[in-house]
């Protein structure tokens, strides 16, 4: 199967590819990630945050694109009532911020923008095939960036699996997404090439950060992604082709939306997270 601009983000295409995303949603409940990959069932979320994100992604991408992705999505961007009718809608007034705190800052313009923009890049992970959509690569400098827009840089999340506080990066796997994108990088291009970050917070005003991934605590945490992959990939690829049963988080929204109770269980023993 053949991966184009058109499929590449069809549900179709999942079943042929692993993802970061789709690999992050295994880990997190795989009953609720297959039940979402079959169709079967799709989680209560409002789609400001994923469209706040395509618009800044978009800007940057190029003119056309941004043109595109205004067109197609007006409806939600632009209000319809009241005294605001006809303008952009706070979400997207944000957006406009964050847009213009990264245009102006040279690092960014100096990295960012001269990488080819969206390249569709796909390898063999531990045995498997995986794909990847890289938003700017730059093959002759050896880098390539990935623009992320975050509620806050320096909020600290709980990792039950370091048993501390981590950053966004390690809270939503993005140490696991640049390992991977190096990977499929080297097997699509044979060239190595360094990650960057550009994260955009969605404060106001915006808060902005360069990223590296050259620390030793950064190499540590992408090789540990890897083993991640490699130690739970099997079971994902069976659980999705039937062959063993997903297990549930029992926690989720799917979860709580499909449980049943079964028999009591002891007061002392509720899980807490
Ligand atoms: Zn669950």
């Amino acid at each position: 199967m053949e991966l184009t601009e058109e499929n590449y983000y069809a549900k179709g295409t999942s079943w042929h590819y692993m993802s970061v995303s789709l690999f992050k949603d295994f880990m997190q409940c795989e009953a609720a990630a297959l039940a979402k990959l079959k169709d079967e069932w799709q989680p209560e979320r409002s789609p400001v945050p994923l469209l706040v994100g395509n618009y800044v992604h978009s800007y940057f991408e190029s003119e056309e694109s941004h043109q595109k992705f205004v067109d197609a999505n007006s409806k939600e961007m632009i209000s319809s009532r009241g005294k605001t009718k006809g303008q952009l809608k706070a979400d997207f007034k944000v957006a406009d911020a964050m847009i213009n705190a990264l245009k102006y800052e040279t690092v960014f313009k100096a990295l960012y923008e001269p990488g080819q923009k969206e390249v569709i890049v796909t390898g063999d992970i531990y045995g498997y095939k995986w794909k990847g959509k890289i938003d700017s690569l730059n093959l002759d400098q050896l880098y390539f960036c990935d623009l992320k827009t975050v509620d806050d840089i320096h909020k600290k999340h709980w990792s039950s699996a370091y048993n501390k506080y981590d950053n966004f990066i390690a809270d939503r796997g993005y140490f696991m997404q640049m390992a991977v994108y190096i990977e499929l990088i080297k097997q699509t291009f044979g060239v190595s090439c360094q990650p960057f970050i550009f994260a955009v917070s969605k404060q106001t005003p915006p808060d902005k950060e360069a990223i590296d991934f050259n620390g030793d605590q950064d190499v540590i945490y992408m090789e540990d992604a890897m083993r991640m992959i490699e130690e739970n990939q099997e079971h994902i690829q069976k659980a999705m082709s039937g062959e063993e049963t997903p297990i549930r988080c029992n926690h989720c929204e799917y979860c709580r939306l499909t449980k049943k109770i079964e028999l009591p269980i002891h007061a002392s023993e509720i899980e807490i997270y």
